[in-house]
């Protein structure tokens, strides 16, 4: 079996995130299309720090991303998310 690891460093089986990938990515889009960068108030923060939860613009993430206790991610068609990721996207939203 193929594992995908999510960046909390739990482990999944590939094929179960596969499939999750679309529902996901959907699910993500509909929670960032009506907010602002938790950290700079602008548009299009279709990037989270999963540390704290929140979604952030792509000039924050590169900031934050210098820590990387951030965990930060981008809700990016590429980017794999994961059970564990999207709970606490879904807790803090
Ligand atoms: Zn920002």
């Amino acid at each position: 079996m193929e594992y995908s690891y999510s960046k909390l460093g739990n482990k999944y089986d590939l094929k179960l995130i596969e499939k999750l990938d679309n529902e996901y990515h959907t699910k993500l889009k509909k929670m960032y299309r009506n907010l602002k960068c938790e950290d700079c108030s602008s548009n299009n923060a279709n990037w989270v720090t999963l540390k704290r939860g929140k979604f952030v613009c792509i000039n924050c993430a590169q900031k934050l991303r210098e820590d990387a206790s951030n965990k930060i991610k981008s809700c990016m068609g590429t980017y794999r998310w994961h059970p564990d990721e999207m709970e606490i996207m879904i807790n803090n939203n």
